[in-house]
Order: structure tokens, then C-alpha cells, then sequence
């Protein structure tokens, strides 16, 4: 955790010598948690995306997507590479033009506000440091830029590196920094100037993992503790899961799914959204009408009972499962839900033990069970009762990738 005794950067005021937006002295802004979403839309650091599109050429980077970042929220952009992340952040920022759509910054169109007006800064993930100033010069920089006074200047860059505890580093170059330390400068330089959004384009990206993991639970933290708006870019589904208050899983340009990360995982509204966080077992069945969110789904001669959501069409779709949520019982259990299996292949992974088991319907799943040290009995040739619980089935549309989602949820937000 990060300790400061700076406070923290909220809601910002007018400093009547320099002109500079610093903040309150008072209340301290509620952490996300205590924060009721009919508050979000008052507060500075809210961004609407409506019907977004980019084109460059022939190609659609950015294909009309429809976003709410709520003030004060740590939101990620998480797909693969090429589906949009960066283009859509960099519109934020001001640094492309939309083809089309609107960008409101608390309620404000920005498309005629230059970047370094719309009080949005950007950390890359190259640092973009200026190699040949100290830390100290790098993160007062803008700062003096804006004609911040010099005692201002000093307190404020002594805040910004105490949060990213870099005290007592001032004097040193970039150049004589780790790539950790040269990104937490990068930050500092960015929080100093108090911006009500903080655009950050995969900016661990360039850290090994272990000093990655450390920065995430730090960033997070420093996100909480400054209370202004983050929009993550990444293609790390962990990193998005763990540090994310809401995250949209985008693909081709379109946005798939925005919820919350445990919604995200265990909730997943299309294939791709399934595929793309984490392995997912998918398997082909038949759906009969839906009941109050649950159905009746036939996989080959067996009938389970499973979660459609809000899915509105019977009939041919994917049954999906996480390996962790599937239940070995011993061959024969009796019950809901429940597959005759063998254990075909089995890999000890440390911390778990990783299973493919061969279903009687035909199909193959993989099954994670946590390593409590007790053994597990499945070894590879034991036949096996497979439980598959019906709140950890989900049944998805089988519609081809693209495809929207036959579902009541999503649309555009209203204006
Ligand atoms: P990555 O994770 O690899 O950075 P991304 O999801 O951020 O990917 P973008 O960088 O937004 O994706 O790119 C989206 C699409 O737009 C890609 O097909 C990319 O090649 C294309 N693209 C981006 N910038 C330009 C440009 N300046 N000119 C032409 N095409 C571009």
C-alpha cells in the first residue's frame, strides 16, 4: 500500500495566484465503494462515448461504440491487439479525430478542445521522459509550463513523488532508473498536474511480470487514494480483472461486454467475451425455452439444467464452463446435473492439478482443482462423476463472432 501524507487530489478549485485548478481542502472524496452511482454523473473526471467510430482507410479501428466512465472509476479497455484500445484512448486524449460520434467530458462535447485543454493527461508505455532533466525537472515540467509558482511547484512534485514513493530520488536521470522507478516518474509527472482523468495505455507493459504485479496492486491503490478517473488500456485480462472497477472487453472494434470484473468472468454475454477471459470449456447443445434467467439444455442424451441469463432464443447455442467451477464426484454420485466422465489426462501445476476429462456425451473438459495438499484421488484411467452446477453453466448464443448477442441488456446510454 501506498502511504502519503499529501492529500488527496479531488474535486479541483481555482488557485486565485496562479490560476492552476488545485483541490479542495475538504471533504475527502468517498472511495469508489462508498460512491453512489447517481453521484458519478455531478463529478469531474465522467466520460460518454456515443456511437464512437474511427476509420483509417479501409479500416474500422473504432466501430461506433457506446461508453459510460463514471467519475472517479478505475475502467479498463481490455481486447486483443488491433481491436481498438489505443485508438479509442487516444481520442479521449484529444491526439485523433473521431470520424464520427461524440466524446462528452463531464457533459461537455470536446471534439473542438485541443489535448492540452480537455484536463486529461496520458501515461505511455514507453515513459516518454525527458532523458536529459532529473526526476524532479521531469515532473515539475508541466507544471512550469502552466506558470505554477516555484514554491507550488516544489510542494506539489514532493506530493506526486511521495505517492509513488520516490522520495529522495529527485536528483537522479531517467536514465539511471529502473523501468519500474522510470514509470512511476511517468505517473507523478502526470498526477501532479491534477488532471480529472488519467488515460494510461498499457503502461506496465514494458515490466517484467513479477515487478508488474507489484505495480498493479500500487496503481490501484494510488487510484483510490487520488479518487480521479482511470481509463486502463491493456490486453492482460488479469491485470484488467484485478484492478478494474468496471472493464469493456472490446473485439474489432466494437465494444462486447462492460461490467463489472467478477460479472465479466462469471457472466460472460458472448463467446468471445467467454474465450477471451481465461479458458472456458464450450460446448455445443440445445437450449428449450427459458424460465425465470434458467433452462433446460440438452447435451447429446443427458438434460442439465443451466443459467441463460437473459438470453431469449431456444434452440442450438454453447454451454460454457470454467474448469474451476467443475465438480469430480466419485463414478455413479446420483444427482442434477451430473455426467459420467474419465479422467484422461492429468498435470500437476503446483498450486492445482489440471484434468481432461472425457465425458460420456462425447465431449472433452478441462477441470482445475486447487492443490490442498490432501491428494487428489482422480488419476489419469478413473472413471468419474461429473458435476456440472447449474449456476456455473452459462449458455450463450451460437451465433458466429460479431454477431450481436440475442439480449435485452446494452445499447446506446441516453443523451
Ligand atoms: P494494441 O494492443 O496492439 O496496441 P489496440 O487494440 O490498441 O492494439 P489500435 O492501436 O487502436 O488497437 O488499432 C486498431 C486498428 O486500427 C488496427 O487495425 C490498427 O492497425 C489500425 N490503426 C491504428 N492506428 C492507425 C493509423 N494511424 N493508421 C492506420 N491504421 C491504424
Amino acid at each position: 500500500m501506498l502511504t502519503r501524507k499529501a492529500r488527496p487530489l479531488v474535486r479541483n478549485r481555482p488557485d486565485a495566484a496562479s490560476g492552476e485548478q488545485i483541490p479542495p481542502e475538504d471533504p475527502p472524496r468517498p472511495t469508489t465503494k462508498e460512491r453512489r452511482p447517481a453521484d458519478a454523473a455531478d463529478r469531474s473526471g465522467h466520460i460518454r462515448l456515443i456511437d464512437l467510430t474511427k476509420r483509417f482507410d479501409a479500416v474500422n479501428a473504432v466501430d461506433g461504440i457506446n461508453v459510460e466512465v463514471h467519475a472517479g472509476e478505475f475502467f479498463s479497455m481490455l481486447g486483443p491487439s488491433g481491436c481498438g484500445k489505443t485508438t479509442t484512448l487516444r481520442m479521449i486524449a484529444g491526439f485523433e479525430h473521431p470520424t464520427s460520434g461524440e466524446i462528452l467530458l463531464d457533459g461537455r462535447d470536446v471534439a473542438s478542445i485541443p489535448s492540452y485543454k480537455r484536463n486529461v493527461n496520458t501515461v505511455f508505455q514507453s515513459y516518454a521522459l525527458f532523458p536529459h532533466l532529473k526526476v524532479f525537472d521531469n515532473v515539475a515540467f508541466g507544471l512550469r509550463r502552466k506558470g505554477v509558482s516555484r514554491h507550488e511547484v516544489r510542494k506539489r512534485v514532493a506530493d506526486a513523488l511521495e505517492m509513488v514513493r520516490l522520495t529522495g530520488l529527485e536528483n537522479r536521470k531517467p536514465a539511471q532508473m529502473s523501468g519500474g522507478q522510470q514509470q512511476r516518474v511517468a505517473l507523478a509527472r502526470a498526477i501532479v498536474l491534477h488532471p480529472s482523468v488519467l488515460l494510461l495505455d498499457e503502461p506496465l507493459g514494458a515490466l517484467d511480470a513479477k515487478l508488474r504485479k507489484a505495480l498493479q496492486v500500487e496503481l490501484k491503490a494510488l487510484q483510490q487514494e487520488v479518487g480521479i478517473t482511470f481509463v486502463y488500456v491493456t490486453h492482460d485480462q488479469e491485470e484488467a480483472l484485478t484492478m478494474s472497477d468496471r472493464i469493456a472487453v472490446m473485439n474489432a472494434g466494437r465494444v462486447e461486454q462492460v461490467d463489472e470484473p467478477q460479472r465479466v468472468y462469471e457472466e460472460p454475454e458472448t463467446m468471445f467475451v467467454a474465450d477471451f477471459l481465461g479458458v472456458s470449456n464450450v460446448m455445443d447443445a440445445v437450449a428449450g425455452p427459458a424460465q425465470g434467467g434458467a433452462c433446460r439444455v440438452r447435451l447429446d442424451a443427458f438434460e442439465l439444467r443451466a443459467d441463460c441469463g437473459d438470453l431469449a432464443a431456444s434452440g442450438p447455442v454453447k454451454l460454457v464452463i470454467r474448469p474451476e467451477r467443475v465438480r469430480l464426484e466419485p463414478h455413479g454420485t446420483l444427482g442434477e446435473n451430473r455426467i459420467p466422465g474419465m479422467v484422461e489426462r492429468w498435470v500437476y501445476l503446483g498450486n492445482a492439478v489440471q484434468l481432461l476429462v472425457h465425458l460420456a456425451c462425447g465431449a472433452d473438459l478441462q477441470v482445475l482443482i486447487q492443490n490442498s495438499g490432501e491428494g487428489i484421488p482422480f488419476v489419469q484411467g478413473t472413471p468419474v462423476g461429473v458435476h456440472l452446477p447449474a449456476g456455473a453453466l452459462r449458455v450463450l448464443s451460437s451465433a458466429p463472432a460479431g454477431a450481436p448477442p440475442d439480449r435485452g441488456r446494452g445499447g446506446p446510454p441516453a443523451k
